[in-house]
Parts: structure tokens; C-alpha cells; sequence
């Protein structure tokens, strides 16, 4: 199956990808669009022209918001319809738009021409840490090999509530945050810039349908709530996240800057490279386990640039499926008290570590605590340098074609200077 808008075979955006973002076309005008290949295809034109056969909402069309949530709101039946309708017109022996060459300037654009935006309103966003690799790293460095994971972790998938204020756009830069820390656990904290700042590689999911408040999710239905995913870079200091962290978790050290990649792959376009989940001992409770438990396998990348490099450095390969705690667990424990979820909260997975040193998604991870240098291009690295760029890459890679997220990037700028 091919579109008549031509995709070169290593493209992240297929045919069969189609992935949702929002972005900013004639001059300020905020549109609902699918990337595909170098372009962008406007789906909010389309609706407004009569193509996609999309129930209302509340009077309004769903692509005309400016944002994603009316859309992820309307459930997967839905989203399965647009997806296919989507796929026929821009299928090669489909003639009404390959033909029509007003029609098709109207709706097509290179997808360099215009401005990406956050795809949708994040009302809340929770951190899960769901990698028991990763999981047992850290604690193995904060608290030795013996204590390493705490004794809830097997039993539940951890998380915390995070700050959806943050959450940035591929592309917007990060300041270095200032903080409180205490480096050599004396009596006194110090106050200045982050002395470790650190990226920490991950995935989310947007919730699609939300639940009552209230009502639980069960497992079995969980992934019907899920509209999509996207890359995530937690950005973490780790000097201020070690001082502040005892006894309610993260907190300043966390919450400066979230940097997300801006296309939505929808679980449609992953349902190919769904993969048995790794086999979890102890069983957990029956409301977290599932008869198939699932995931999918994509594989990540994270890139580091520095300012006097002339080229990205790979840092780490990594993969979605080595972690512990599925997508639908995670949904059924997170509204198992009757929490509710909402259209475009966001579900992080929390730092995706694989079992080899490379496949470590932080710096924490890779150096160690700043133990073991990392050897980025010619240079080394314990944390995170002003001038720094990290990029983040995922794919999965079908017969032929990439089902693909793109990419999240920022570069660290200085701290804000004191007064
Ligand atoms: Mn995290």
C-alpha cells in the first residue's frame, strides 16, 4: 500500500504511520495535520472542506481547535475511521486529491515550511518508572546492590505526579536550572546552577477516552484509552533532585522542562509491532494482570552534540519492549482508586534502560555518577554541558517502510545570570 505523495524508504512518516501533529501554517493559523514524508497533509482543510466524515462536537468540527483533545476524546472507533478515510485519499489510485491540483495545494505543504506545535492541552502528567533496569541502576547507586529496587516495585508500577505547565516542544531550548543542593552532604545546602544535568530517555502515551471520577479501568480495557505516543526527554539535575527528593520525590529538580517531539504515532500505526511483554515474577494482583500482556518494539537512540562538535554523537540504543510495567498496566493502576484521566493527560514511562551499558537512557546511568566518563565523539561527558544538544530518535522498523517518531531535540543554555 503506497500513497501518491512520495516517501523516501528510510522516512519515519509512511503511509502507514500517518502520525497527528499540530503546527502553525498561513502566518498564525493553527492546524490539525498528519506527517507524511516531507510533508505535512492538513487534516483540519480536509474537515472544513467536507472530506473526513467526523462527528461534531458540541457544534464545533473536531480538527478546528487548534489542539488534538476533541479529537482524542472521540474514542477509537472513531480514530480507526478518520485513519483509514485518511489512508484512501492519499492512496495512490485514489484520484480526488492526486488529481486535483488546486484542491491538493491547499491540503499539502512541506513539512519544513511550518512550525510545530505541542499537539494538544496537557492537563495533568504523571512519571511512571517502569524499567527495572534503570530502576535497579539508580538504586544500586543511591542505595548499593543489596537494596537496590524497594520492596513495592515488583508489585506495582511506580510513578509520580509531574508538572504539565513545562512540558515544551521539540526544539524550545532549556535553560540550566538554579537550585538548592548539597553536594557533599554537609551541614549547609548551596544555592546556584544545576552542577548535573542530565537527560533521561523515555516514551508517554496521551490518554485518549478518559474515565469517570471514580471508576476504575479495568486492565483488559486499558489500551482503549490510549490515543497515542510520543518521545520524552525528562530533563533532570541531579544534584537538586538528590537534596530535595526525601520524602515526597521529585520535585524542582524535574519540573523546569519536559521536551516532547511533536507527532502523535497512534496506537493503529504501532499495532504491527506489538511484541510479547517481558514475563514478570512475582504475578502481580489480578487487577494487573492481563491473559497477553503487550508491548512494542521500537527502537530508540539519544544524541549528544556539543557546541564545538561538528556532528550528534550516539549516546545510547535502547528499546520500548525492556520495560517491566506495560502500557495497560500502567492505565489500570493509575485509576484503580477511581483517579480520573482526562483527553490529552500524559503517561511517561520513565527512563526506558536496557540490560547492556549502552542501552542506559541517562547520564546518571552512562557515567555512573559521574564515575566513568562517557565518551561523546571525541570529547567525554559526566553530565550535561551549556551548549549541549541532545536529540532523541524512535522508529520501528516494519518490511520496507519505518513507522517513526521523529525526533525530540533541545540545546542547554547558561544559567539565568544572578542579579
Ligand atoms: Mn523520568
Amino acid at each position: 500500500m503506497q500513497s501518491f505523495v512520495p516517501v523516501p524508504s528510510q522516512s519515519h512518516f509512511s503511509f502507514q504511520n500517518l502520525p497527528y501533529g499540530v503546527c502553525r501554517r498561513h502566518g498564525n493559523e493553527r492546524c490539525i495535520v498528519v506527517a507524511l514524508g516531507e510533508h505535512i497533509v492538513d487534516v483540519t482543510a480536509l474537515e472544513a472542506m467536507g472530506m473526513l466524515d467526523v462527528p461534531s462536537m458540541q457544534g464545533r468540527r473536531v480538527f478546528d481547535s487548534g489542539s488534538l483533545n476533541d479529537f482524542m476524546a472521540q474514542g477509537r472507533t472513531v480514530w480507526r475511521e478518520v485513519r483509514a478515510r485518511l489512508q484512501q485519499l492519499l492512496a495512490a489510485d485514489e484520484s480526488t486529491l492526486r488529481d486535483d491540483a488546486e484542491l491538493l495545494a491547499q491540503v499539502l505543504a512541506p513539512r519544513n515550511d511550518v512550525e510545530m506545535l505541542l499537539p494538544a492541552g496537557i492537563g495533568d502528567y504523571t512519571d511512571f518508572y517502569s524499567s527495572r533496569e534503570h530502576a535497579t541502576n539508580v538504586g544500586t547507586m543511591f542505595r548499593g546492590a543489596d537494596k537496590a529496587l524497594q520492596p513495592n516495585w515488583l508489585h506495582l508500577p511506580v510513578a509520580y505526579h509531574g508538572r504539565a505547565s513545562s512540558i515544551i516542544a521539540s526544539g524550545t531550548n532549556v535553560r540550566r536550572p538554579l537550585g538548592q543542593s548539597n553536594p557533599d552532604n554537609g551541614a549547609t545546602p548551596i544555592y546556584g546552577p544545576s552542577r548535573s544535568l542530565d537527560f533521561e530517555l523515555e516514551m508517554a502515551a496521551f490518554v485518549g477516552i478518559g474515565n469517570e471520577l471514580g471508576q476504575p479501568i479495568p486492565i483488559a480495557n486499558a489500551e482503549e484509552h490510549l490515543f497515542g505516543m510520543v518521545l520524552l526527554n525528562d530533563w533532570s539535575a541531579r544534584d537538586i533532585q538528590a537534596w530535595e527528593y526525601v520524602p515526597l520525590g521529585p520535585f524542582l529538580g524535574k519540573n523546569f522542562a519536559t521536551s516532547i517531539s511533536p507527532w502523535i504515532v497512534t496506537m493503529e500505526a504501532l499495532e504491527p509491532f506489538r511484541v510479547a511483554a517481558p514475563p514478570q515474577d512475582p504475578l502481580p494482583l489480578p487487577y494487573l494482570n492481563a491473559p497477553r500482556r503487550a508491548t512494542y518494539d521500537i527502537q530508540l537512540e539519544v544524541y549528544v552534540q556539543g557546541a564545538k562538535m561538528n556532528a550528534p554523537a550516539r549516546v545510547c540504543a535502547s528499546n520500548f519492549r525492556y520495560l517491566y510495567w506495560t502500557l495497560a498496566q500502567q492505565v489500570a493502576h493509575h485509576a484503580v482508586n477511581g483517579c480520573n484521566l482526562r483527553p490529552g493527560d500524559l503517561l511517561a514511562s520513565g527512563t526506558i534502560s536496557g540490560p547492556t551499558p549502552e542501552s542506559y537512557g541517562s547520564m546518571l546511568e552512562l557515567s555512573w555518577r559521574g564515575s566513568r566518563p562517557v565518551k561523546v565523539g571525541d570529547e567525554t561527558r559526566t553530565f550535561l554541558l551549556d551548549g549541549d544538544r541532545v536529540t532523541m530518535t524512535a522508529w520501528c522498523q516494519g518490511d520496507g517502510y519505518r513507522v517513526g517518531f521523529g525526533s525530540v531535540e533541545a540545546t542547554i543554555l547558561p544559567a539565568r545570570l544572578e542579579d
